[in-house]
């Protein structure tokens, strides 16, 4: 008798219940119908394809352009009792052979397969020989034309429909915009599949925002409160800024790695391998660093300069937090930021129409940035997907921001700009409004205009903050010409005029905007030391097993023993990802672990 998926879920896999749809999904592809899946980054997706895979008789087949990961996802399932294989071109012939034999002797209930060998008649004559369950199709997106991660391969994988009938499939991504849904249904010949969307959401992380000020003290005061020995990524926007950044930590004592495209490929690969099996690697890198790290346990992703877009923000934070626990997205940005990205925009390559748009979503990043209220709402009403209320997990949310009228200074910052010619980036015309003497300002006559002088009773950083919220409001433009050159846009008038006024967000020092909460310290500092023990003690498991620490056991698993303290197999087996074949492995070098804490509790 085949095992039911809710057993299959218990015993293998070590969690009590299926989550969102999982459970509709698994129940869709059992009874040999075809699945569309779109859901964010950590919900949940593989358990969709591998409980039905097990269920099933045969092997589920799934295709993964990611073949990086392969290893990794075999090495985890192989530690959860699962027979599993994959077939890529890092493989011997001879490997490869072993795991064919496999295949046809019916020893496999999964196997990776990279998209070009799938596509090989050789494979596809294997596959017509072997008993097969599912196909699950990986990264479906990467079947659009249109999107940046486009494999010619995936265009033919309509052929399974053709010549495997009769075998369910299942496509996923977490790419969720309907033009690449309506293009993965007709291209992978999906019309009739179930299709399932989840939300875009991804509530387990916090996102703040806060200026720029000191940004590296900012970060290591950030890492030192709130995320002690923890894995996270730290975005940069140039190469050499990786290198001092990395540089730093380390000098502070961080286990931090640069990451960017100038290194070599070897010494990226070392980085990344150290990034996925250590367990406090802190990855400093530009956004060369990202597709395909599927790193669970990444507990904070930390901008040090303004992403170009919304999109690109989302993504690279969404690295965050994959494991469903707390996580977060912290971003310190300036007014030198949206010069430089301007700057950069403007000489690229690409047409007047690309320019515009690239710009607009600049804008939209910057204008993110500057709300003062829910940054979760915002996000997710740019992803089409309103939330009727405040998140609660964010920095607007956990401290709003305090406002003021800024009708006054605003008018005297557009009249000095209009005075001084549209001419001047944001420092000459705020030395201007508090009327400094400097060489510059005598040698252009500025001290005799009507605005020198007006605005001394706002400090330089306060000016800042005002160009930067009109900025992103739409009153003020950024010449993209490399030297942030201000100029007034056809919405000023209004509020020239008198006609309007305006309400401004007074921004707080960098220090008091830290959150009200800091998520992952909610382990009591009397259990800390348990806590490091459990970690140790993964860590030796993993090393021994010549895997990631978080293929022995998720964070969120230790975190349980650290509340329940189980010191009985049966009462290990309860915590939520230990199944049997987990326990077997490492049960018995955790309890012992527990059981010399309860000791000294006595
Ligand atoms: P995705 O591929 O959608 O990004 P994953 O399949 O990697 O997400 O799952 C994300 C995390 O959630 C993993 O750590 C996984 O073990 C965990 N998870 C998935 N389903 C469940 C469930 N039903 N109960 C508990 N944990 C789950
Ligand atoms: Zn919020």
């Amino acid at each position: 008798m085949t095992p039911s998926p809710q057993s299959i879920l218990e015993h293998v896999f070590g969690y009590t219940a299926f989550r969102g749809q999982q459970q509709a999904i698994v129940e869709t592809l059992i009874a040999g119908q075809d699945a569309l899946v779109i859901m964010p980054t950590g919900g949940g997706k593989s358990l969709c394809y591998q409980v039905p895979a097990l269920a099933r008789a045969g092997c589920g087949i799934v295709i993964s352009p990611l073949i990086a990961l392969m290893q990794d996802q075999v090495d985890a399932l192989q530690a959860a009792g699962v027979k599993a294989g994959f077939l890529n071109s890092s493989l011997s012939a001879e490997q490869a052979n072993a795991t064919e034999r496999a295949l046809l002797n019916g020893e496999l209930d999964l196997l990776y397969v990279a998209p070009e060998r799938l596509t090989q008649p050789r494979c596809q004559q294997l596959l017509k020989r072997s008993r097969i369950a599912l196909f699950a199709i990986d990264e479906a997106h990467c079947v659009s034309q249109w999107g940046h991660d486009f494999r010619a391969d995936y265009l033919q994988l309509n052929l399974l429909h053709e010549q495997f009938p009769d075998v369910p499939r299942i496509a996923l991504t977490a790419t969720a915009d309907a033009r690449t849904r309506i293009e993965i249904a007709n291209r992978l010949n999906l019309q009739n599949a179930r299709h399932f969307i989840a939300g875009f959401d991804r509530p387990n992380i916090q996102y703040r925002i806060a200026q720029k000020d000191k940004p590296l003290e900012q970060l290591l005061h950030f890492l030192q409160t709130e995320q002690q020995g923890n894995a996270g990524v730290v975005y940069c926007l140039s190469r050499s800024k990786v290198e001092r950044t990395a540089e730093w930590l380390c000098e502070k004592g961080f286990n931090a790695l640069p990451y960017h495209a100038g290194l070599s490929a070897e010494l990226r690969a070392t980085h990344q391998r150290r990034f996925l099996r250590e367990d406090n690697i802190i990855m400093v890198a530009t956004i060369a660093f990202g597709m395909g790290i599927d790193k669970p346990d990444v507990r904070f992703v930390a901008h040090l300069d303004l992403p170009k877009s919304i999109e690109a923000y989302y993504q690279e934070t969404g690295r965050a937090g994959r494991d469903g626990e707390p996580a977060t997205a912290l971003l310190l940005y300036g007014l030198e930021d949206v010069v430089k990205l301007g700057q950069m925009l403007a000489q690229s390559d690409g047409n007047e129409q690309h320019k515009r748009n690239e710009r607009q979503r600049l804008d939209t990043m910057l204008g993110l940035c500057e709300i003062t209220s829910c940054r979760r709402q915002t996000l997710l009403r740019y992803f089409g997907e309103p939330a009727e209320n405040p998140c609660g997990n964010c920095d607007t949310c956990l401290n709003p921001p305090k406002t003021w009228d800024g009708t006054d200074a605003a008018r005297k910052l557009l009249s000095c700009i209009f005075r001084t010619g549209q001419r001047f980036g944001a420092n000459h015309v705020i030395d201007v409004l508090r009327g400094s003497g400097s060489e510059k300002i005598l040698a252009l006559e500025h001290h005799k205009l009507s605005t020198h002088g007006i605005g001394k009773e706002l400090s330089a950083v306060e000016w800042k903050s005002v160009v930067r919220q009109l900025v992103a409001r739409g009153y003020l433009d950024v010449d993209g010409d490399g030297f942030g050159t201000l100029r007034l846009s056809d919405r000023c008038r209004p509020l020239l005029r008198g006609d309007e006024t305006i309400q401004l967000r007074k921004d707080v020092a960098p220090s008091a905007a830290k959150a009200a909460k800091t998520p992952h310290n909610d382990i009591d500092a009397a259990d800390m030391p348990l806590w490091h023990a459990l970690r140790a003690c993964r860590k030796q498991l993993a090393e021994e097993f010549g895997v990631p620490p978080y293929v022995v056991f998720h964070d969120s698993t230790l975190r349980e023993m650290v509340a329940e303290r189980p010191t009985t197999p049966a009462a290990l087996l309860r915590i939520s990802g230990v199944g049997d074949s987990k326990l077997e492995k490492f049960g018995a070098a955790f309890l012992q672990v527990i059981k010399e804490f309860e000791y000294e509790l006595q």
